[in-house]
């Protein structure tokens, strides 16, 4: 008997199914969106409505056979199906789950495209439900809504249909359902349910229904099944812990006879975690990250691994676009072999490869020696068949031989070398760098040259991007019209954003980014190390993708990278002018980032190219310099374990930037996104002279930790109004609001200003909002 331990009835199917000899593959889940976004232009254009439900179908059909051709081409033993989603995996649970907010208005059946949507994206009476960051990706879920009187029914048979669809191509997959406990852990009380319900105790709810679908899938003809629990690398509680026991004991007759996989990703799993993670009846197999779970090799060897139980070892990264280092990867294996034993060991991706890009191959215009470097989602899935293949003593030797000269060429590239930033960089470590005066006696000094009113009115960058000016932007980026004609017309555009600014009587100016598609690409594009893909696109929710850039190399500034803009802008008004920049956080959050160096270590090199532009900035007279930090939270690692380190360089990093600033230059920062109640401290931390940050999210809670945090007697901008919704607050409104924050902060340090940039706005709602906004700073000056 394979394996003794195990009673026979429980005895893994794998053993049936003939698998047990092979090294085999998987793949936790692939990018829907298509090589070439296919399926956001059929969305949009369904929307639209310039397309019928059968075309959006036909793509997403289309997609979803392509990808899985190409993973059973390569070989792949475990393909995933129900990895393909109209908007988001979470909202598919919550469609088969029928917990359907009532107010959308289903009245039983199979969940069509109409109510799907309306909660996805709302309608012309509804907003969308809430959407939410997955983990600590950039991508984003829909938060199911539960309550005690929610009634479930499984009202969607996408899971079933789609394993038909691949078998009736002749390929057997693995239907991929979110976990029922990751799914009641990632919801939200619904309306007037109390903010302490337990969501846990919905599983004797849920759980019929994932009975129903596994007999369903069952009677299909499935034998394995995946289900995604990712929470289990988070911080638990024993209460939520056991939940997971519970839960698969519960599920063990229906799972019975089928390889069952719990999937984990994105962190380490905790000692705890992983101690009942192996110990789940009715599971077979467990999926590990082994990239972002940097300690989980370790822990496996020293917690060891039980003989029921398949190991799906995620070696292949799913959430960046390098290209594996074959050898060690196989190396870790071979370790991990030894311990679960020979035959039990899969190989897979570190997470859904959702993550990542999709395609290489379309990638034409990339340096061929950065190309090298590289492995997209296609790519990938070739990596994890070429280890399968080694393990079981089939290696491929010209594959493996071309990855070995690509890690090679990586590591020695003088385009990633530079010597000068790295020592540069090396030496930051364990310093503090803080500006020497104090925060309130710099805003003094800068007071007397600034003359600033209290309550000072400014905006955060961007001012509306027309189509003319994206138009102007694209053809000069193609060549189609001159430099001189391109600095013309944005200067002209300049030129009108300041004086809009001027009669509506603003205080500190913006030039309003009209020069700029992205505020990350902006500056990659002018960074050393930095490169760009064309169709590296990354889902972020529903139809929204994000097109990263690569950090491959030591970053460093060849030449300024705003000094003419800014100069050229200050030169049009005596009112003072911000220099914008993005800051070093922000541009390593939103982009793929080097795996050969830590993060901090690259995240201090692009510190050091923003301080020389801030200090260029100074030199050439701007007096006031904002330095986004939008995603300074998003970086925040999921385990508490972590997190002071990661604020504790991050924050080190702003600081970099502008430590060696006169104390008259006046440092802001913008934050946005998030709720950022629990990381205040950094924020201070950060010692910026102004912070202008996002209030749409955050309530007065976050005013009053600001006050809290006592000694900060810097200037902060909490959003006046909202500038994600096309509404125009009103005058009396948005007094209102700075009332209720002058009950918390003092008025010498408060400034209004929105949200966020007005980028996405049109001229005809941000020029009233803003005229609303000046008078209400004045009327509130006038009661002060
Ligand atoms: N300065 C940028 C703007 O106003 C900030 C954008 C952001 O916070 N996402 O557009
Ligand atoms: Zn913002």
């Amino acid at each position: 008997c394979i394996f003794p331990s195990v009673p026979c009835h429980v005895r893994p199917s794998f053993v049936r199914l003939g698998y047990i000899r092979a090294m085999t593959s998987h793949i936790v889940g692939y990018p829907r969106m298509g090589p070439k976004r296919e399926l956001k232009f059929a969305l949009e254009s369904f929307w639209d409505g310039k397309s019928s439900a059968d075309e959006l179908q036909k793509v997403a059909k289309d997609l979803r056979i392509s990808i899985w051709k190409q993973m059973a081409n390569a070989g792949t033993k475990f393909i995933p199906s129900n990895a393909f989603s109209y908007y988001d995996q979470v909202l598919d649970t919550t469609a088969m789950l029928g917990a359907i907010p009532p107010r959308y208005g289903w009245a039983g059946g199979e969940i069509g495209f109409d109510v799907y949507f309306s909660m996805a994206r709302g309608n012309a009476e509804l907003p969308a439900m809430e959407m939410t960051k997955w983990f600590d990706t950039n991508y984003h879920y829909i938060v199911p809504e539960l309550g005690p009187d929610l009634k479930f029914s499984y009202a969607s048979r996408k899971a079933v249909t789609e394993y038909k669809e691949a078998k009736e191509l002749g390929i057997e997959t693995v239907p991929v359902l979110v976990g029922p406990v990751s799914y009641l852990l990632l919801s939200k009380p619904a309306k007037g349910v109390e903010k302490s319900f337990s969501f846990l105790s919905l599983l004797g709810k849920i759980i019929p229904v994932y009975k129903e679908v596994l007999a369903e899938l069952k009677a299909a003809g499935a034998t394995s099944v995946q289900f995604d629990e990712p929470t289990l690398v988070l911080d638990l509680n024993s209460h939520q812990l056991k939940a997971f026991t519970d839960t698969y004991e519960e599920l063990e007759e229906s799972l019975f006879g089928m390889n069952v996989l719990v999937e984990t990703y994105f962190a380490d799993i905790p000692a705890d975690a992983y101690k009942i993670a192996i110990s789940l009846k009715g599971v077979t197999a467990i999926g590990l990250d082994l990239v972002r779970g940097e300690k989980t090799l370790e822990l496996i060897k020293r917690l060891g691994f039980p003989s029921d139980k398949y190991l799906f070892a995620g070696v292949v990264d799913g959430r960046n676009i390098w290209a594996n280092d074959l050898e060690s990867s196989l190396r870790i294996l071979t370790t991990l072999e030894s311990i679960v034993g020979k035959g039990k060991l899969v190989v897979s991706t570190s997470c859904s490869l959702l993550h990542t890009a999709v395609d290489l191959v379309n990638e034409t215009k990339l340096d061929k020696e950065i190309k090298s470097w590289l492995a997209f989602a296609a790519q990938k899935i070739l990596e994890v068949n070429a280890l399968a293949k080694a393990l079981r003593g089939e290696k491929d030797e010209a594959f493996f031989s071309a990855n070995a000269a690509a890690q090679v060429s990586r590591r020695s590239s003088p385009r990633v070398n530079d010597e000068a930033v790295q020592k540069a960089a090396a030496a930051l470590r364990d310093s503090d760098h803080r500006r020497a005066t104090p925060v309130t006696a710099r805003l003094d000094a800068q007071q007397k040259k600034l003359n600033l009113p209290i309550l000072p009115t400014t905006t955060t960058g961007s001012f509306p991007q027309t189509v003319d000016l994206r138009r102007v932007r694209r053809e000069y980026k193609a060549n189609k019209i001159s430099e001189e004609e391109y600095v013309k017309a944005i200067k002209e555009e300049i030129c009108k954003v300041v004086k809009i600014q001027e009669e509506l009587d603003i205080d500190v100016l913006v030039h309003g980014e009209p020069e700029r598609n992205d505020m990350v690409e902006y500056f990659g594009e002018q960074l050393k190390g930095f490169a760009f893909t064309i169709n590296g696109w990354v889902q972020s929710y529903g139809s929204r993708c994000v097109k990263p850039p690569i950090i491959y190399g030591d970053v460093s500034r060849p030449k300024p990278m705003t000094v003419f803009w800014s100069t050229a802008s200050q030169s049009m008004t005596s009112r003072p002018m911000k220099g914008m920049l993005t800051g070093p956080v922000t541009i390593l959050n939103w982009s793929f980032v080097r795996n050969d160096q830590p993060r901090f270590e690259t995240c201090y090199q692009i510190a050091l190219a923003i301080k020389n532009e801030v200090e260029d900035l100074e030199a050439a007279g701007i007096q006031v310099i904002q330095i986004d930090e939008a995603a300074l939270r998003e970086g925040l690692p999921l385990r508490k374990l972590e997190q002071a380190f990661y604020l504790d360089w991050a924050v080190h990093s702003f600081r970099i930037t502008n430590c060696g600033v006169k104390d008259t230059t006046q440092i802001h920062t913008h934050m946005c996104y998030s709720n950022f109640n629990d990381i205040i401290h950094s924020i201070i931390d950060m010692d910026s002279d102004v912070i202008t940050i996002e209030n749409s999210r955050s309530d007065e809670k976050l005013l009053s930790v600001f006050r809290e945090g006592v000694k900060y007697g810097a200037g902060i901008g909490p959003g006046v109004y909202d500038i994600h919704s096309p509404r125009i607050p009103t005058k009396e409104e948005i007094a209102d609001r700075i009332t209720k924050m002058l009950a918390v902060l003092e008025m010498n340090v408060l400034w209004v200003n929105p949200d966020c940039g007005l980028k996405t706005r049109k001229y005809a709602e941000v020029e009233p909002a803003l005229t609303n906004m000046v008078a209400a700073a004045k009327l509130m000056r006038t009661r002060l």
